[in-house]
């Protein structure tokens, strides 16, 4: 609970009501008019990706799979290397304001935010190892923590660094094709990862290339399956 909205930072005026007194309130960390600018990942969604199917151009969805999933199937070096991604939030000019707060203006409590819907959304996957993607030692030393991981802390669980990243988050500037092509973003330094099924953290799936260059490696190294949980759904 906090006494300030975390993002615009208005006091919070604690609702009162009978219920209070009979059921467990959850903490509030953002007031209603912030709250109400979220939007929750619903409807149709891509089987694979999670994307939201409802405002996509009809030629861009192949049964209940975006173009985008199809292509990467379609390819065999990168066919199944993500099981599926979970999403919960859409990525909106709001919450794309405040993952900015937390990130880059290093306003870590942000996480407190979204903790009690990461672990709802936690307890409805399979799986055995939480494993949030890395940044670059330069960028977590600049930044001081890693957003990834806050958000699994937050929520109540624990995360377990499996991997390590080798080129530097610029990397993401690139075009697509020199994304895909990229040798390794990634090193393993985990053990013992056979018939692990593993569940990536991030903060948002955006072309979902930084998440699959993460599976593929696990897979590699004997985990049975990877899954990812990202707060926002670009
Ligand atoms: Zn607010
Ligand atoms: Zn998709």
């Amino acid at each position: 609970m906090s006494d300030y909205c975390l993002s615009c930072h208005s006091g919070l005026i604690p609702e009162v009501s009978w219920s209070i007194f009979f059921t467990k309130t959850v903490p509030t960390y953002l007031c209603s008019s912030c709250e109400n600018q979220l939007t929750l990942v619903g409807g149709p969604t891509c089987k694979i990706c999670d994307r939201p199917l409802e405002k996509l151009d009809p030629q861009y969805v192949i049964g209940a799979t975006c173009y985008d999933c199809v292509r990467w199937e379609e390819d065999p070096e990168w066919q199944s290397a993500l099981l599926k991604n979970h999403s919960i939030y859409v990525y909106n000019d709001f919450l794309k304001e405040v993952i900015s707060q937390y990130k880059f203006r290093g306003d870590y409590i942000i996480a407190k935010a979204f903790s009690e819907n990461i672990r709802k959304k936690i307890k409805t996957i399979d799986y055995d190892i939480l494993v949030p993607i890395p940044l670059s030692k330069e960028r977590q030393y600049e930044r001081g923590f890693n957003q990834s991981e806050g958000l699994i802390v937050e929520a109540g669980f624990q995360p377990t660094n499996f991997l390590q990243r080798i080129h530097s988050e610029k990397q993401s500037k690139k075009s697509r094709h020199d994304r895909i092509h990229v040798q390794q973003v990634f090193r393993c330094i985990g053990s013992d990862l056979s018939d692990k099924r593993i569940l990536l953290i991030d903060d948002i799936y955006t072309t979902g290339s930084t998440l699959r260059h993460a599976a593929k490696l696990l897979k590699e190294e004997g985990a049975q399956s990877v899954s990812s949980l990202t707060l926002a759904r670009g």
